[in-house]
């Protein structure tokens, strides 16, 4: 922990206290927690360390006005757990380190650990180690989860080959959509309204999915839809050597209530929107009955086809095939 950082505790020793606290208990695998200078942890024997993270920068990620703090918290983690699911892992240890704004109170911290050490409780990850520092500038969060996957069953993006089914673990939009009903300060009357605002602010990995995925050894390859889908599935075809083909009318979006444009723009929330947390996977044929209709409450669907690499990516839609433009990414231009 940082020399300067904790006027908001009054002393680091304070905070780490408080911290090691909040993550007290033992784990598999854990041999030293929270308190030395550094953690150790071992994978069991026959697994390799999957080990991914994710920075969440102030007015690029998340803003003060739009996210809580235990939303901030939560989808920091979040974002490094969708990562392990998607290669098929099961997450066992977190360290977060936070760059904090000097406007930060000592409640935002607390309530930002919280929606963190939440998620992480509800993933049977623990949490041993971190940073804190004050920063000149904006708040900074950086999540590293360490998972672990039998050695040589992690799912990699670079599996698929054409004929391999694509699918998608539950519905996409809602996040996007979320965003843009927190901006615009509409206030969650229909309870689907507020559904997407939960995406939005509370995002859930699909950890177990994944490991189900590889150790049944289901999937030929999968990522985790975090900057959108067009954007999400270029990156799985690139590194497959592939194309792909994917239905319109089979992209799991947000439901319109009336009219083409709304549905259309819906859509495109679904294609482009980024922050869903879902699994994109590909299936060879041979395995799709496999494949449940649903794991646990989440449904499967499945959009569309690896092609070979001269088709490059397109979308059928009205009875035609399209090129389809990865305009993910810049999900999130607040302000
Ligand atoms: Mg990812």
């Amino acid at each position: 922990l940082a020399y300067n950082s904790m006027d908001l505790f009054s002393t680091e020793i304070q905070f780490t206290d408080w911290l090691a606290k909040q993550s007290a208990g033992k784990a598999r695998g854990l041999r030293l927690g929270i308190g030395d200078d550094a953690a150790l942890v071992e994978p069991r024997r026959g697994f390799q360390w999957v080990v991914t993270t994710d920075l969440s920068v102030e007015g690029v990620h998340f803003s003060a006005r739009l996210h809580p703090p235990e939303a901030v918290g939560h989808r920091a983690v979040a974002r490094s757990l969708s990562d392990v699911a998607a290669m098929g892992g099961e997450p066992r240890f977190a360290l977060v380190s936070l760059a904090l704004s000097r406007r930060v109170k000592r409640p935002w911290i607390k309530a930002f650990f919280a929606g963190a050490i939440g998620l992480a409780r509800g993933h049977r990850v623990k949490l041993v180690g971190g940073d804190t520092a004050l920063n000149a500038g904006q708040t900074v969060a950086d999540v590293t989860v360490l998972g672990e996957v039998p050695r040589g069953e992690a799912l990699l993006r670079s599996g698929a080959r054409p004929g391999d089914q694509i699918c998608v673990a539950g519905e996409l939009g809602d996040s996007a959509l979320g965003l843009r009903l927190l901006k615009a300060s509409v206030s969650p009357r229909s309870p689907s309204t507020r559904e997407a605002v939960r995406a939005h602010l509370y995002p859930e990995p699909q950890c177990g999915l994944g490991v189900f995925l590889a150790r049944r050894r289901i999937a030929s390859a999968a990522i985790d839809l975090s900057d959108g889908l067009s954007t999400d599935l270029r990156r799985l075809t690139q590194a497959s050597k592939a194309g792909a083909r994917i239905w319109a009318d089979r992209i799991p979006a947000p439901a319109a209530p009336a009219g083409d444009e709304e549905r259309d723009a819906l859509l495109a929330l679904a294609l482009h929107g980024g922050e869903d947390y879902k699994l994109l996977f590909t299936v060879p044929l041979s395995r799709m009955e496999l494949v449940p209709k649903r794991f646990n409450r989440t449904v499967i669907y499945r959009i569309g086809e690896i092609e070979h690499r001269r088709l490059g990516v397109q979308i059928v839609q009205n009875g035609k095939a399209v090129p389809l433009k990865a305009q993910g990414y810049d999900h999130f231009r607040i302000g």
